[in-house]
């Protein structure tokens, strides 16, 4: 059944899983592959870090975040370790499906405003390889523990909330596991 590209209304994935599993290297892979996917660019009040990619937030103070959030300009937001975090309102005349970096308590305010989200969990084969990624991206290995124990909660979280869980071993397999379900999710809901 053929879908029409001028009617039919954009699906929003959501990527949520634990620092350091893998979710920012599979989220690119996954755009670069598929011209029909947009990456949404989240609004934080966070400091920028000498890691973060030139285009990684858009980043803006506390006042400025809060006046749009008031203004009700997030999909979704959140406050994380003392920042805001959100995704910005989807522009409507963008045909693209979109792709959301986001943690699960942003996944579970999308769900309640667009319920035929497609929600994965991306997680890392064990701990141990969890804190060996964490390390080898410059974080303490008392950073990467508490790490490991909010990834412990959020995993429940997004279990009771319906999320799939993909975990991601080998990157190429992970990303067309996920290829796979977006493809899926389309023929199902687009
Ligand atoms: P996240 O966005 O979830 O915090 P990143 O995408 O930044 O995670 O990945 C964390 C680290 O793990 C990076 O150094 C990345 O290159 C590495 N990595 C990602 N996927 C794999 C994989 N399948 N196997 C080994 N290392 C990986
Ligand atoms: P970081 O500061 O490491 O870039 O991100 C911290 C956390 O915020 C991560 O779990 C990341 O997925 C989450 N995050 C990033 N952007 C958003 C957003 O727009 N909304 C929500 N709810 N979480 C976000």
């Amino acid at each position: 059944m053929g879908e029409n590209p001028d009617t039919r209304t954009p699906l929003v994935v959501v990527l949520s899983g634990p620092g350091g599993a893998g979710k920012g290297t599979i989220a690119r892979a996954l755009v670069e592959g598929d011209d029909r996917l947009a990456l949404s660019r989240s609004w934080t009040s966070r400091e920028r870090r000498i890691d973060d990619v030139a285009d990684a937030y858009v980043f803006v103070d506390r006042a400025t975040f809060e006046e749009r959030r008031d203004e009700g300009g997030f999909l979704e937001w959140n406050e994380f370790l003392g920042c805001f975090y959100g995704t910005p309102t989807p522009d409507i005349d963008d045909p693209r499906d979109l792709l959301l970096e986001i943690d699960v308590a942003g996944g579970r305010q999308v769900l309640e405003r667009l319920p035929d989200a497609l929600c994965l969990f991306v997680d890392a084969p064990d701990d141990e390889e969890l804190v060996s990624r964490l390390v080898g991206r410059g974080d303490s290995v008392e950073q990467a523990e508490a790490r490991v124990r909010e990834a412990k909660r959020e995993r429940g979280e997004a279990e009771q909330l319906g999320y799939l869980r993909v975990i991601n071993d080998d990157l190429d397999e992970a990303v067309a596991r996920i290829t796979n379900l977006i493809g899926e999710h389309r023929r199902l809901n687009g």
